[in-house]
């Protein structure tokens, strides 16, 4: 099933490169990371080196792989891309890595999926720049090193607690990536417009701001939709009207929560009595893996209070009755 709301990429959003800022003064938000990364990459070109290596961690959709890109764009540099899963083999990975030019950026997403023996020759190849690779086998197999040209790994993963301790000691920039506030959204939802070429009106920017979960990538997504709407409505610019009719439509509600979330909250309401109800309990009463449930759904409904984790499983909060119209029942005596 597709998800409109979820952060993750859906298929046919390629195109969403258009929408991605160049520079790092085009980057809406992330005050922080930003001035950050600036500091960085200003002392590095001060010093004609490469920047050191950078991990942007933080959930799905925040701008992660867009932010590597500027980073690659401000040094004026390269930029190459791959990711964890796709990097089946030791060996996939020693010929990226040596076919790097001088200076170049390597992206790699979902960096937590590296498999074990891909990870161990970035070791080396992140702290001293050179590849041990083993040629022949058996009794004649020696081991080779080779010298890497200087180069920039920026990692980016959703899951910065899965990393191993070697990798994540390698990289010297660790970067976290926060959901966006509502004024930094409708500001990523303006320009977005401008880019689709389509006007849109200031209030209808923050209703759909306020329904996206402060994530960029399903702002985009959810202001593509509206526009469609809009259009066969024939109007000259996106109204609130028809972004809020839109929304509905989509089964957005007004914070942003969707179907699968109102079943969630309202599993742990009904279901268990407010709570606490174990993740696995849960899991089968909804009918949707564990997994999912902790990575995709309960990051944004933690952190925006409606659902709290105690030892005992998951309770709803005072917020969650009120969000559903019931009187507060309190889990936690
Ligand atoms: P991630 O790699 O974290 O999953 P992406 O970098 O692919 O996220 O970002 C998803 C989309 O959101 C991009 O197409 C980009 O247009 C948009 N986006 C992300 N961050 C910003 C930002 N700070 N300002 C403007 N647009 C952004």
């Amino acid at each position: 099933e597709e998800r409109v709301i979820q952060g993750e990429s859906l298929v046919g959003e390629e195109e969403e490169l258009s929408l991605r800022p160049q520079t790092l003064k085009q980057y809406i938000g992330q005050t922080k990371a930003k001035e950050n990364l600036a500091i960085f990459i200003e002392a590095a070109k001060m010093r004609e080196e490469p920047l050191d290596h950078v991990l942007l961690y933080g959930p799905p959709g925040l701008g992660k792989t867009t932010l590597a890109h500027i980073i690659a764009n401000e040094m004026q540099v390269e930029f190459r891309t791959t990711s964890g899963p796709a990097i089946e083999k030791a060996g996939d990975l020693a010929a990226i890595l040596s076919s790097l030019e001088a200076g170049d950026v390597l992206f790699i997403d979902e960096i937590h999926r590296l498999p074990r023996a891909v990870e161990e020759i970035l070791y080396p190849a992140m702290e001293d720049f050179c590849l041990d690779i083993v040629i022949g086998t058996g009794s004649t197999a020696r081991s080779v090193r080779l010298d890497l040209p200087p180069f920039t790994l920026v990692g980016a993963t959703t899951r910065a607690g899965l990393l191993t301790a070697p990798l994540r000691d390698r990289f010297g920039v660790l970067s976290r990536l926060d959901y966006y506030y509502p004024e930094a959204l409708t500001e990523i939802i303006i320009r977005s417009a401008e880019v689709f070429n389509v006007g849109i009106n200031t209030q209808a920017a923050i209703e759909l701001a306020k329904r996206s979960r402060g994530t960029p990538r399903i702002a985009n997504r959810l202001l593509k939709r509206v526009r469609d709407i809009s259009q066969v409505k024939g109007e000259s610019a996106i109204s609130l009207s028809t972004a809020r009719v839109a929304l509905d439509m989509l089964q957005v509600d007004k914070i942003g929560l969707d179907h699968i979330d109102h079943k969630l909250l309202l599993s742990i309401l009904d279901q268990f009595n407010g709570g606490p109800v174990g993740l696995d309990t849960l899991s089968a009463t909804i009918g949707e893996e564990s997994q999912t449930i902790e990575d995709v759904y309960e990051p944004f409904l933690l952190q925006k209070g409606f659902i709290q984790r105690t030892p005992r499983g998951r309770i709803a909060t005072e917020q969650t009755y009120l969000h559903f119209n019931r009187p507060y029942k309190n889990s936690t005596e």
